[in-house]
């Protein structure tokens, strides 16, 4: 689950959704930003676009 919103930054605009190319991300009933699929590439595009600075992406931890 690499997507952390912040929910009181959220306003449920939906920008994260139209914007991820793998279309993965989905608003839950409470109108904030969910990963519903795993095949996230971590581009942080849905970060950067994110007009509230609501949604963070947490990079998986790599192993040299
Ligand atoms: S980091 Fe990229 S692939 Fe992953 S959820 Fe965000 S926009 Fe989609
Ligand atoms: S783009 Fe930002 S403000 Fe809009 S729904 Fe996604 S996390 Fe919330």
């Amino acid at each position: 689950m690499p997507l952390i919103v912040d929910t009181d930054l959220c306003t449920s605009c939906g920008e994260c959704v139209e914007s991820c190319p793998m279309d993965i991300i989905r608003l839950n009933d409470e109108g904030f930003p969910y990963q519903k699929y795993d095949e996230c590439w971590y581009c942080g595009v849905c970060e950067e676009d994110c007009p509230e600075i609501a949604l963070v992406i947490e990079l998986p931890f790599l192993v040299r």
